[in-house]
């Protein structure tokens, strides 16, 4: 038989020798595998019983192993269900080697328990070379395509977390870039609370840089009356991770401090634990001023309201009387001219008088100190009367009334106060309804008793609907029609003060209907 070769694949410098794994129990036969194989390239370990071959398989991967199939104590069987059942070496290739190839059944067992191939004794030296080079070269092979898979993998690896830091840093710059595009200041701070970035419009505003403002130095930077009650608020924000808002006055490069809203939110880590904050000043100085101003603006002008209205009452009852004394001196037939001047003096002066009750009512209720008196009250009879007593205004509108009332509806409120803002809203249906029909109807259940006063005249539009009970509000122009803007805020605070509601509905150059609900309340 012409000699067996087989060229073998070069061993890649990465690689190791492949071991190869010789187990015989008759010396001059493993000597006899162990000189034919001898090579530079491959490693031989030498095992002379089964439990040799065991425990070289524990500490050692091999390429192929040739495994004699007789010997004392462990056959070859036995080895290699053995090494078969381990994970480490089940994919082994063994080679047996057998006395005799004229007796199949050993061989057939061999193949049973996982053999690959088999040798006969007494081996052929090109036969067993060669059949070890094919293990050992699919051995390679497969060692190869592992490192290769190993390469990829790692490859692909790097490539993602270059990947990942690269997306990283992109956020942080668009982070920082945002940072810097708006007009507010921002900073961060870590879970302690210390800062350690300030945008650059920190420095602008403070004029101090970043590197002496970090930590807790940044605190000079806030005004010495508002340090505590900002500390105070950061050290409860930094306890629990609740949202932070103070306001707090910052200073300027110049030395001038300024208010600023201070706001700062937890970031929270994959545990929600707190990992840092982030923060931000932004400067309201102006609002705040504007504010503060109005506020005292509107200060001034009800304590101006208070002691004016207060004054004038004194001189108003005492024309009062004079235009009750004129008016009841003159004869309406015998002083035809007179005594209609004397009735426009009396009107004026009830208008006058009018609008400073009004006037100390703004007052009174600003304070506080409206009081209701409550008494049984006919809330029919209530609103005919008021009805009635505006019939001079209404002949001179031109306007007709209808009324739907029933007989009684008998309930516990403040009957002045009540009257006060039937009158405001029939006063006002008649000064804005254009001199068109006006209805005032009313209803009761035992829960509610509801007023509702319509007219068709000029009517609001949406956008004034919901301003028009505000105090000194007016949706149309002095010069059309007279008033100040109180009449519906003070029927308003009534009307609420006896825990009822009044709305509006209107189409503007159609008409109004406002409409008072009052609870029926229990007898006290
Ligand atoms: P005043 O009538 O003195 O201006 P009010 O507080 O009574 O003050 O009313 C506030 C504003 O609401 C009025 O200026 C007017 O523009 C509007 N308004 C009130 N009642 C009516 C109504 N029936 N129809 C149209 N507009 C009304």
């Amino acid at each position: 038989m012409p000699p067996l070769t087989m060229t073998m694949t070069p061993l890649p410098p990465s690689l190791s020798k492949p071991s190869i794994l010789l187990v015989d129990d008759r010396e001059e036969d493993l000597l006899t595998l162990a000189e034919v194989l001898d090579r530079s390239d491959y490693e031989l370990i030498l095992a002379r019983s089964g439990q040799q071959a065991l425990r070289h398989l524990l500490s050692q991967d091999f390429a192929v192993i040739l495994l004699d199939v007789h010997m004392p104590m462990m056959d070859g069987f036995e080895v290699a269900s053995i090494i078969k059942q381990r994970d480490r070496s089940r994919y082994t290739p063994i080679i047996f080697l057998t006395a005799d190839d004229a007796d199949v059944g050993p061989i057939y067992r061999a193949y049973s328990v996982g053999a690959v191939d088999y040798l006969t004794k007494p081996i052929d030296r090109d036969v067993v070379r060669a059949k070890v080079a094919i293990f050992v070269d699919l051995h390679m092979k497969g060692e190869r395509i592992k490192q290769q898979a190993e390469a990829l993998l790692a490859a692909d690896r790097r490539e993602r977390e270059r990947k990942l830091v690269e997306l990283q840093q992109l956020s942080e710059r668009r982070y920082k870039n945002l940072a810097e595009a708006i007009p507010q200041i921002v900073w961060t701070a870590n879970a302690r609370g210390e800062v350690e970035y300030f945008n650059g419009r920190w420095a602008t505003y403070t004029g101090v840089p970043l590197r002496d403002a970090v930590g807790r130095a940044w605190l000079e930077m806030v005004h010495p009356e508002d340090r505590t009650r900002f500390l105070e608020a950061w050290t409860s924000a930094l306890e629990d991770g609740h949202t932070l808002e103070v306001e707090l006055r910052l200073r300027e490069e110049g030395g001038a401090y300024r208010w600023h809203l201070c706001r700062a939110v937890a970031e929270r880590g994959k545990d929600d634990e707190i990992i840092g904050w982030l923060g931000t000043y932004t400067d309201f100085h102006d609002l705040k001023t504007a504010h503060d101003e109005a506020r005292e603006a509107i200060r001034s002008r009800d304590d101006f309201l208070a002691v004016a209205t207060h004054e004038l009452r004194t001189p108003l009852a005492t024309l009062n009387l004079q235009a009750d004394g004129l008016l009841k001196g003159l004869d309406p037939k015998r002083d035809e001219r007179t005594y209609p001047r004397a009735e426009a003096v009396r009107r004026q002066v009830d208008r006058l008088e009018r609008l400073i009750e009004s006037l100390l009512d703004v007052s009174r209720i600003a304070s506080g100190r409206l009081q209701l008196a409550v008494e049984r009250c006919d809330l029919s009879a209530l609103v005919r009367d008021v009805c009635e007593r505006s019939r001079f205004e209404l002949e001179r509108a031109g306007s007709e009334l209808t009324l739907d009332i029933p007989s009684l509806v008998i309930g516990w409120w403040d009957r002045m106060r009540l009257e006060q803002v039937v009158l405001n809203l029939l006063g006002n249906a008649i000064k804005y309804g254009l001199g068109k029909p006006i209805a005032v109807s009313l209803t009761a259940d035992h829960e509610r008793a509801r007023l509702t006063i319509r007219d068709h005249g000029i009517g609001i539009s949406a956008a004034d609907r919901s301003k028009v009970f505000m105090r000194f509000v007016r949706a149309t122009s002095i010069d059309n029609y007279g008033g100040v803007g109180l009449g519906l805020w003070i029927a308003r605070q009534i009307v609420e003060a006896m825990d009822g509601t009044i709305e509006v509905e209107s189409v503007p150059d159609e008409g109004s209907t406002f409409t008072v609900s009052l609870p029926m309340p229990a007898q006290s």
